[in-house]
């Protein structure tokens, strides 16, 4: 297994690497985040061990159960599944960042926690560029509002934007999912508002990172390529209340 997420994660570098000399990027502009839910603790550890520190959990109670394993080696915790509002106290306590904030009355739920808390937080604004009904994210109509109100929240920090491309073997139709991100991400910098920084793009997985990185993805998000296929698709990860308690 060892053997195996090494071999892995260093050809994930390398494609990473290949696609920003392809499109005229500096490797350097792009950071690999370990996507790991099902993945154990001990096997993210091989990779922590390896360099590696970006990690995304998609479930509250699964970050909380590996949170102990692997503080200790990453500040940098980021929650990239989709947020139930019930479940804000509880995810503040482990993640560093929030990359799914999507909806209004997640931030303003996260804003009042994290005041009473008196802390602030780094938060992505999830888009659904694929409009598919199954993903979560703001409609790409919605996203320049959502910005402007959240800015607005002292206790939350935009960095930028996040989206899941659309699953299709047609790379074209991929490519629009991310190129409309970018194209929030200027809108939106246009706005110049105040506190808010938006430089980072978290888009591209397993099998369309290249595509993300013409794109201008500042971090991609990978987990099979590197820790091998999951038991259950991936909507039930994306969904709070489904998927196999197997692994919490
Ligand atoms: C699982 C997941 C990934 C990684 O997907 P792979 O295809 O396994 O690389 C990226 N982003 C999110 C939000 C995920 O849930």
């Amino acid at each position: 297994m060892k053997h195996n997420i090494l071999t892995n994660l260093s050809h994930v570098k390398a494609r990473v690497k290949a696609a920003c000399l392809k499109a005229g990027r500096d490797p350097g502009s792009v950071k690999l985040l370990l996507a790991t839910k099902t993945v154990s603790a001990e096997n993210i550890r091989i990779a922590m061990e390896a360099g590696e520190s970006l990690l995304g959990e998609n479930k509250v109670q699964e970050l909380k159960s590996k949170y102990e394993a692997l503080h200790p080696f990453s500040n940098q915790l980021h929650f990239i599944g989709h947020l139930q509002t019930n479940k804000v106290k509880e995810v503040i306590k482990y993640a560093t960042c929030i990359q799914s904030v999507d909806r209004i009355r997640l931030a303003e739920k996260l804003q009042n926690r994290l005041t009473f808390e008196d802390r602030r937080m780094d938060v992505f604004i999830q888009v659904n560029t694929s409009y598919e009904q199954s993903k979560f994210g703001a409609a790409p109509e919605n996203t320049l509002k959502l910005i402007q109100e959240v800015s607005s929240m002292d206790r939350l920090k935009i960095k930028g934007l996040m989206t899941i491309g659309l699953f299709s073997a047609e790379p074209e139709k991929v490519r629009k999912c991310f190129r409309l991100l970018k194209n929030l991400q200027e809108q939106a910098m246009a706005l110049n508002l105040p506190g808010v920084s938006l430089d980072e793009l978290s888009m591209g997985m397993s099998g369309d990172l290249e595509i993300a990185i013409e794109e201008g993805a500042t971090m991609v998000r990978v987990g099979t390529a590197i820790f091998g296929k999951r038991p259950y698709p991936d909507s039930y990860y994306w969904n709070e209340n489904n998927g196999p308690k197997a692994y919490l």
